[in-house]
């Protein structure tokens, strides 16, 4: 790289006396007069830079008065093993080159000690991700990408991506984004739920991750205008078999995270790594009223189970659970109908946390049209969708994850916000 040799983290490996470049900011300075430090941090972790009299040239120590907390700097040294500096190794500065001068104050405290508010962190993003805790976060966002990735690669799944641009409403509900498309009024898609069951017929284990949008005027720690969602569908599968998927996904999750060497230790929900091993209670609609009803709660069966119904039952704090067979009424068209009026369907939920819904879809048409209708939507807006039901759609079941929720439960924080490097809410649209 033209500015750098190695990443901090890969100094350790290097011999006495070996001469490298680094390149990363000023986390401190400390200035003895004939001796001078800088700390010097990257993506990767931090070293000490030190500066003599008598071992560097006279103008980097002239150089290194002037420099400040969260300069850009560029330093050529050599390597030198130290029982006294803390990483067990220090670089004697031989060159330093300032690449860009950071202004003073920051708008947020970025080494630990005092907490700004989180406005003032998400209104400064890219500084708040100079603190080791929020970059910790946001790494392991992407080692659990990474983790999921694979887990349905070696499944044989096919990653897809669908259009965000569409013509009519995925669901029939009114909580979509409008917006010109030349002519025409488009959409923001609110989830890829058609075009996954499409590619049943082709392709069988499809999944996506991606942002979606939802335009409701949400104004809680759990709701996002925009979030990243995670969907999978299956052929010839039925809801069992896809809750099967999704408890093995989360178990690999969390086997997986837990081989990080505490990596990532300040940042991982003890009670999410008890999965690696642990099985994943199930209760059907029914039984979770009955509990509510039990503690004392008011819900009649057909209404839908809220975070305050589920925060009266004692037994389900911090734990996964599955909450199956949700009454016709409570989920959209394409969930198969059982004969009993209940569907085949489930949310997974930690704690009062809805992370996951899915379910058996209806492959036959008929009975897709009979159900549209009867939820009072316009049988005309999915004639495009319906049309590929008459041409060999095989039975499948699938479910969609919201990832940024899945973070939440993996960190244990509390507020999407957090596991989010951008939210969009309707008070947020910048930057
Ligand atoms: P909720 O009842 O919590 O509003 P939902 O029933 O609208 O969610 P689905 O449409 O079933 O959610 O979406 C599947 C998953 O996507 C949810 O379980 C959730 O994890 C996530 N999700 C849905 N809407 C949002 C949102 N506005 N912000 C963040 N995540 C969301």
């Amino acid at each position: 790289m033209r500015h750098k040799d190695f990443y901090i983290n890969q100094l350790s490996n290097l011999p006495e006396g070996k001469e490298t470049t680094i390149a990363g900011w000023v986390e401190d300075t400390r200035d003895l007069g004939k001796i001078k430090f800088l700390k010097i941090k990257d993506c990767t972790d931090s070293v000490q830079v030190i500066w003599k009299t008598e071992e560097s040239p006279e103008e980097i120590g002239r150089l290194v008065e002037k420099i400040n907390q969260n300069d850009v700097v560029k330093v050529k040294g050599t390597i030198r093993k130290s029982k006294v500096a803390k990483k067990g190794f220090e670089l004697v500065a031989k060159e330093i080159e300032v690449l860009n001068k950071s202004k003073h104050p920051l708008p947020l405290e970025i080494r630990g000690k005092i907490n700004a508010s989180l406005d003032v962190r998400l209104d400064n993003r890219p500084i708040d991700l100079m603190r080791p805790r929020t970059a910790k976060i946001f790494k392991l966002f992407s080692e659990v990408l990474k983790i999921t990735r694979e887990f349905f690669y070696e499944k044989g799944f096919v990653e897809v991506v669908t259009p965000r641009i569409i013509s009519t409403a995925t669901e029939g509900g009114a909580n979509l984004f409008e917006l010109n498309y030349f002519d025409k009024k488009a959409f923001l898609a609110q989830s890829p739920q058609l075009y996954k069951e499409q590619l049943t017929m082709g392709l069988e284990r499809v999944f996506e991750i991606g942002t979606f949008f939802r335009a409701e005027p949400f104004d809680t720690t759990r709701h996002l205008n925009e979030f990243v969602s995670l969907d999978i569908e299956v052929a010839f599968a039925d809801y069992n078999d896809v809750m099967e998927i999704l408890a093995n996904l989360i178990r690999t999750i969390s086997k997986e995270l837990d081989k990080l060497d505490g990596e990532y230790k300040e940042v991982l929900n003890e009670k999410f790594l008890e999965y690696k091993d642990k099985e994943i209670e199930s209760y059907s609609y029914k039984e979770v009223v009955n509990m509510v009803k039990k503690e004392g709660g008011k819900i009649n069966y057909g209404e839908d189970i809220s975070s305050e119904h589920i925060k009266l039952i004692k037994d389900l704090k911090d734990k996964f659970f599955f909450v199956t067979d949700w009454p016709e009424n409570t989920k959209p068209f394409y969930i198969k109908v059982k004969d009993d009026g209940t569907t085949e369907s489930f949310d997974l939920m930690f704690s009062e946390l809805e992370i996951c819904s899915g379910g058996t879809r209806e492959e036959n048409r008929e009975k897709l049209e009979n159900r549209i209708t009867k939820m009072g939507l316009n049988l005309s807006s999915f004639s495009e969708h319906l049309k590929f039901f008459s041409y060999g759609m095989p039975p499948h079941a699938g479910w969609a994850i919201g990832f940024n929720r899945l973070m939440m439960i993996i960190t244990g924080e509390n507020n999407i916000r957090e596991t989010t490097l951008y939210p969009r809410d309707k008070n947020r649209l910048i930057p």
